[in-house]
């Protein structure tokens, strides 16, 4: 029967989607929601405490901040109260109700990627609040904002398909969740039970929490402690409760600094990296304190946006406890603290590159997108970041990466820039005409596959001082011409085959001439503009045509094709010139540079006809 003052409310249906997956896990570590609702309670402590700087009118203004915890084990119910910012209606209604969180959204997303483990991704991103599903077949959340004037509500589901939401009276400041326990998860609603669960997961929580009016924690601030006295095991704990992760840190950095500011930072890294997976952009997660006290959990202006992989505490002593984002002066000093940090992290993060090879290339191979990002558009770190960047390259096997620096090593004295090549892979860059020439030369050059590799490049454009170019570009001038033994073309019948080629390709070439880097090839077409072969693939793909106007067609003298063209352009012209115009679409291909295929196509069947009748 409803009463008159209760609304019933559908869930949306993401969430009723993830409640079903809830309830009939079998998920066997059901003891997380213990963790996940200390820690939103923990979390709406938190943001009053701060409230209580920032605002005047708070209801129920001298409510102490603690997180109470009851069990009763012949109702076999367990009750979590907490005294932070509560929700009104509408918010009661929004954050329970619909997908408004990024773990449960993160969730969805896996689950959509084809995960039949459900069970498991439950145990991997965590279902926030919903997790009082897997053991409750009724949950209550009683709460009331601390927005004066607003009214308490509780809000009733038993997680199928709907929830009700109706005021209650005499509802202190805060939120009250009670579970009734399913008959097989009785054992939670146990005192010994429970203190175990909040010793394992919940030790750093910055309030009281009283199980049945007994205080089972002791609230510590780890960052403000000494590293010589923390264990392993606390700073994972750590890890895993302040960035709510469920994966081990990958790296932690724990340090503290007096100058300019007074700063005591715990800067972790996570293993894996949730954007390569696919899950959409993380929000920053290194969170501000002063002195102990939380003043922002997603700061966005402390570190620059490359950082947000990484998640932590800062707390400066420095920071002014009301600090606005509003005031200049006070965003000055965030971003002050924040470079600070960086340059920390990054120092850090050399010295691990160094130490331990190995682990940070796998560090690097997870997490060297974000590096380069900060290359590419952070001008204010480029030059340390570019010291932590490994490429592949021709001088190395597959799969083996090096720096610049190294690569710096091995150049020959004379050698003045660095060189690199874009290309899909390994493979499509070893086949293709642009590294002969560096080959034949004994010059190194760096093998780039990712699209963002050349913004790296292209905003980076030197590295201690040796300019960084594309191998693939137009002007580009080797020195030292390699000796082939191969017989060439006479100078002579060269430059007149590079006329005849011009007169037959016709608009589509700028230039023909004779080439100083090809080896194997018989011909390559360059581009005088920088903007290398992936780039352009990259702005076709985005619609927007950003093709050359100008086409520059180098050719091998030495190359039986090119000297049997001279020939035949005398003996059999209809056929050299057929040849010649597919050569050069190759070397376009070649290039990603040919627009459109259709001409070529149909050329190639005339050749292979012609082929075809000779015996
Ligand atoms: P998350 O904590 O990751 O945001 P949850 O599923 O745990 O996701 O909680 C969803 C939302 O419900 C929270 O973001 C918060 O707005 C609200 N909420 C949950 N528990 C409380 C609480 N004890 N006090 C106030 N708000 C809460
Ligand atoms: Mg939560």
């Amino acid at each position: 029967m409803s009463t008159p003052n209760v609304e019933k409310h559908e869930f949306q249906a993401e969430i009723k989607q993830l409640l079903d997956i809830v309830i009939h896990s079998l998920y066997t570590e059901k003891e997380i929601f213990v963790r996940e609702l200390i820690s939103n309670a923990s979390d709406a402590s938190e943001k009053l405490r701060h409230l209580k700087i920032t605002e005047k009118e708070i209801f129920d203004k001298d409510l102490e901040l603690e997180i109470k915890i009851s069990t009763d084990d012949t109702a076999n119910t367990i009750t979590i109260q907490d005294f932070g910012i509560g929700m009104t209606k509408d918010e009661l209604v929004k954050s329970l109700g619909t997908i408004a969180h990024s773990g449960s959204k993160q969730f969805l997303e896996a689950l959509k990627e084809g995960g039949s483990k459900n069970d498991n991704l439950i145990g991997q991103f965590g279902v926030g609040f919903y997790s009082a599903f897997m053991v409750a077949n009724e949950v209550k959340v009683y709460s009331r904002s601390w927005k004066e004037g607003e009214s308490g509500h509780v809000w009733t589901s038993t997680g199928a398909g709907s929830y009700e939401v109706e005021e209650v009276e005499g509802q202190r400041r805060g939120t009250k969740i009670v579970l009734s326990l399913k008959d097989d998860d009785k054992s939670f609603a146990k005192d010994e039970t429970i203190k175990e669960i909040i010793k394992r997961y919940s030790s750093f929580v910055q309030f009281p929490i009283k199980l049945n009016d007994e205080k089972v924690n002791t609230i510590d601030a780890l960052w403000l402690r000494g590293k010589s006295g923390i264990k392993d095991e606390e700073y994972t704990e750590f890890y895993k409760f302040q960035a709510n992760a469920w994966d081990e840190p990958r790296y932690r950095l724990h340090f503290s600094a007096d100058a300019p500011l007074a700063i005591k930072a715990l800067l972790f890294v996570p293993k894996e990296n949730p954007e390569r997976a696919g899950f959409g952009r993380i929000d920053p997660a290194v969170a501000l304190y002063c002195r102990k006290v939380l003043i922002d959990s997603k700061p966005t202006e402390l570190l620059p946006e490359w950082m947000r992989f990484t998640k932590g505490v800062v707390d400066s002593e420095d920071l002014p406890l009301n600090i606005s984002r509003e005031t200049m002066q006070d965003r000055s000093l965030i971003q002050k603290l924040g470079r600070v940090i960086t340059k920390r992290f990054l120092k850090f993060l050399s010295e691990e590159a160094k130490k331990r090879p190995d682990e940070y290339q796998e560090f690097f191979d997870k997490f060297g997108f974000f590096l380069k990002e900060g290359v590419a558009i952070d001008m204010t770190y480029k030059d340390e970041l570019a010291k932590l960047l490994y490429f592949e390259s021709s001088a190395q096997e597959k799969g083996k990466k090096t720096s610049l620096a190294d690569y710096i090593s091995r150049m020959k004295e004379e050698q003045k820039e660095i060189y690199y090549i874009t290309g899909q892979n390994r493979e499509s860059i070893e086949s293709g005409p642009y590294l002969e020439g560096f080959k034949a030369r004994g010059i190194e050059v760096l093998f780039l596959y990712e699209p963002v590799d050349e913004y790296v490049m292209n905003n980076l454009r030197e590295y201690e001082e040796k300019t960084l170019v594309s191998a693939d570009q137009g002007d580009l001038k080797l020195d030292d011409v390699p000796q082939s033994s191969e017989e060439s073309l006479s100078e002579d019948e060269g430059n007149a085959l590079c006329s005849w080629l011009k007169e037959t390709i016709g608009e589509r070439v700028k230039e023909v001439k004779i080439s100083e880097r090809l080896v194997d090839s018989p011909a390559m077409a360059l581009t005088p503009d920088a903007m290398s072969s992936q780039m352009r693939r990259m702005m076709q793909q985005m619609g927007q045509p950003g093709m050359p106007t100008e086409v520059l067609f180098e050719i091998n003298p030495r190359h039986a094709l090119m000297k049997n063209l001279n020939r035949q352009r005398e003996t059999n012209s209809d056929l050299a010139k057929l040849i010649a115009l597919q050569a050069f679409d190759n070397s376009m291909v070649a290039a990603g540079l040919l627009e459109d295929p259709k001409d070529m196509v149909s050329r190639m069947y005339d050749i292979l006809s012609q082929a075809s009748e000779t015996k």
